[in-house]
């Protein structure tokens, strides 16, 4: 694709897809591939998380064409978790512009686990970026509105265009993690301490709570990550939810922190922008073809589903997806156990 700015054409080159029926065929290998795969354990520090059936697994990729191709258990709901900040970031940085968002936040890896209290306080305040919760807290407080109430219509109803439905909350995972979501109070207190939080710090924290309750499935995942894939416009409903230029800031944040502190492993392996939530769903990005939306409950120690990570790694490598591979290339450690 070429574009003229400032009187300089500029090419964007992404590559394509194998055609449909291959691309079907691979999702479906992906899944029977490791169906029976067991390792990894259901996320329980969100108490009502823990009665997720361990057995549900669904994999889709969606086409920048709008084409969709599902295997096993495409269509069961789950809450979003921390797969919502890369979309309600995007949804920041349209609305505020990408240099606001990045002063605010940041766009650099902590290092360290995904709700750490010590990253803000090594940092000075500083969230450091947005896929971590001290981040994802500043960013949704940075969400138009004048009271939490209307910054959450605008979240969802921006959810919901990355998605092409409405999303509604789960409301038991809404109440079970409200009750036991005292370490983002926590966080949100710090970083009011430091200033990085303007709004009432628990009203912030409340808005994130329902966020991370969105209920989803594996196809909702494909399609929002699509969505950034296909330069901000939903490839199934044709609506233009965010501009590209907003897609790439998102992409880059997602390959150097969308998989908590094994991000650097991820993009080794796998080599794409992705995000994961510790309900088990996992977004990965192929800028300008596509997306591969999985589920599957079971997680390894830093919050990654362990059979969604198997089977992205596969078809990042059937599809020819990785960023960085110029040659077909064998698996290494992501067909290791967790
Ligand atoms: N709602 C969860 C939390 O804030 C999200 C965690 C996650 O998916 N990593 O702790």
């Amino acid at each position: 694709m070429s574009t003229e700015i400032d009187g300089v054409r500029q090419e964007v080159s992404t590559g394509s897809l194998p055609g449909w029926d291959r691309v079907e065929e691979l999702v479906r290998d992906a899944h029977a591939r490791y169906r029976d795969r067991d390792e990894g354990l259901v996320a329980d520090y969100i108490p009502v998380l823990a009665e997720a059936d361990p057995a549900l697994f669904g994999v889709v990729v969606a086409e920048t064409s709008g084409a969709l191709h599902a295997a096993g258990d495409a269509d069961a709901g789950f809450s979003i978790q921390s797969i919502s900040k890369a979309f309600v970031y995007a949804l920041a940085c349209e609305a505020l512009g990408h240099e606001v968002v990045r002063d605010r936040v940041g766009v650099n890896n902590t290092g360290l686990a995904f709700n750490s209290v010590i990253a803000v306080e090594l940092n000075d305040g500083h969230p450091m970026n947005p896929m971590v919760n001290a981040g994802a807290l500043a960013t949704t407080a940075l969400l138009p509105g004048a009271t939490p109430e209307e910054q959450w219509a605008h979240l969802v109803a921006g959810l919901g265009r990355f998605a092409g439905r409405d999303l509604g909350v789960d409301d038991a995972v809404y109440a079970s993690e409200a009750a036991t979501n005292q370490r983002n109070r926590a966080i949100a207190r710090l970083l009011e301490s430091y200033g990085r939080i303007e709004a009432d710090p628990l009203a912030v924290v409340d808005v994130y709570t329902r966020q991370c309750a969105l209920r989803v499935d594996a196809r909702d995942l494909a399609v929002m990550g699509a969505t950034l894939a296909d330069g901000g416009v939903n490839p199934v409903t044709g609506e233009r939810v965010v501009a590209a230029q907003v897609c790439r800031d998102a992409l880059a944040v997602l390959a150097s922190t969308g998989m908590y502190e094994r991000s650097g492993e991820w993009l080794f392996e796998i080599g794409l922008p992705a995000k994961s939530g510790v309900s088990g769903g996992i977004v990965a990005v192929a800028p300008g073809k596509g997306a591969i939306g999985t589920f599957s409950p079971r997680i390894d120690p830093a919050g990654n589903s362990v059979r969604g990570r198997l089977a992205t790694a596969h078809l990042s490598r059937t599809l020819g997806l990785n960023l960085f591979a110029s040659a077909a290339h064998v698996a290494e450690r992501a067909e290791a156990p967790a």
